[in-house]
């Protein structure tokens, strides 16, 4: 069966325990996009508890705002019941929600038109007009904006995700209330805002997204975000950027390395992102540039830049085990443990750089004449 089925076949079960259910938000709107939706997430009338007798496999995942994942022929689906959020005093969550609201409660919570739709076997629940904003192309807050987002500052930077994955266009009372309460976001944990922040830069629509953030002025709300890294993350064109590489091209666009610890990215993110971003621009490599590079960061490379920098294969070497000599060898000539790893760094760059063969007997002697001059250095001092 495919997930949809599987989908249906939940909605089924709790109906027939009495309940009711229905796919909502993403899912909903993708399908009436004609876009296969990553994941099912459904919404239920029943209590958590009540779910978790119906399936054989649930996961209480999310008790505390009503979520369970059931997991059918090992696909996951995400069962939520109904709930309104009440009184948001800091605009980042809601200070309590209510479970066991109606439909009608639990769609109106949700941030935009278009996400905020139900559909089960029998029909579509459309209470916002979420399939018109869905034909016109349009991002639209339910309800009032400036009430969503002193709610959730978060939607605001949303907002921008869904123009750009969806290519959408912003409805202009939703962008006139960014523009006056965009101030609000700094109260926003700083990894959601990153988290959607790097969806909109993978989406097709991401330089019109970018333009009117800059519109808006919403940017500078944002850590060491401003106007020109905005410029050039819309005139930049690396094509095969992809979420693990998404931050160098904040960086290329002149992000501050110090700022990208600020978005708490993962090490590996982090690290890819300092590590190939000052080599985006270069039109070649020189074979130590390529040696420093894991043989994954050189694809990647060539992937968001277009080039074809040669392979890794190459190299005289491609890691330090492959030189002919180790620091087995550095003590055994007499090296004091701390001269060691640069002894090592030395023979390697010389190897890469193809200025010394890479044969023990004479890397062997160049250690020696290494030693020479750097025990005469470190006696001067
Ligand atoms: P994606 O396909 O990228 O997961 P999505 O629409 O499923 O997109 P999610 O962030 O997974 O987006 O959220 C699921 C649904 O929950 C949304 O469609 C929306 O209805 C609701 N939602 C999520 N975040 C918020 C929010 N901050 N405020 C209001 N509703 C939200
Ligand atoms: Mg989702």
């Amino acid at each position: 069966m495919k997930m949809l089925e599987y989908a249906n076949h939940i909605i089924q079960t709790i109906e027939g325990a009495g309940g009711e259910a229905y796919i909502v938000g993403g899912a909903v709107r993708d399908m009436l996009l004609k876009r296969d939706p990553g994941d099912y997430d459904l919404a239920t009338s029943l209590l958590p508890e009540e779910v978790m007798q119906l399936f054989p496999i649930v996961i209480p995942t999310g008790l505390e705002h009503g979520t369970v994942t059931v997991v059918l022929d090992h696909m996951p689906f995400e069962i939520t019941t109904f709930r309104s959020e009440t009184t948001y005093s800091d605009r980042r969550r809601p200070d309590a929600v209510t479970l066991g609201v109606s439909l009608e409660e639990d769609l109106t919570r949700r941030d935009f038109t278009i996400n905020a739709m139900a559909l089960k076997p029998t029909g579509l629940v459309d209470l916002f007009g979420g399939q018109d904003d869905l034909a016109s192309k349009i991002v639209r807050t339910v309800g009032r904006a400036e009430d969503r987002f002193n709610e959730d500052a978060l939607r605001m930077i949303r907002a921008f995700r869904f123009m750009s994955q969806l290519e959408f266009t912003l409805d202009p009372q939703t962008e006139q209330a960014i523009t006056n309460q965009k101030h609000h976001l700094q109260s926003v944990a700083v990894e959601r805002i990153a988290m959607e922040f790097e969806k909109l830069l993978l989406g097709p629509g991401r330089k019109t997204a970018l333009q009117v953030m800059l519109r808006t002025g919403i940017y500078a709300d944002m850590p060491g975000l401003d106007d020109t890294i905005l410029n050039q993350l819309i005139s930049l064109d690396l094509n095969g950027v992809s979420s693990d590489n998404v931050w160098t091209l904040v960086l290329v666009a002149g992000l501050r390395p110090e700022a990208l610890r600020v978005f708490k990215r993962s090490k590996k993110q982090e690290g890819r992102a300092k590590t190939l971003a000052p080599l985006v621009q270069e039109q070649t490599l020189s074979d130590w540039q390529r040696y420093r590079l894991s043989d994954e960061e050189l694809e990647h490379l060539n992937h968001m830049t277009g080039r074809r920098h040669e392979g890794r294969t190459s190299l005289p070497i491609r890691r330090l085990q492959d030189l002919t000599v180790n620091g087995r060898d550095m003590i055994e000539l007499g090296l004091q443990k701390k001269q060691i790893k640069e002894a090592l760094h030395h023979l390697e760059r010389q190897v890469v750089d193809g200025r010394l063969e890479n044969q023990r007997e004479i890397l062997l002697k160049e250690v020696m004449s290494w030693k020479n001059q750097h025990g005469t250095e470190s006696s001067m001092h």
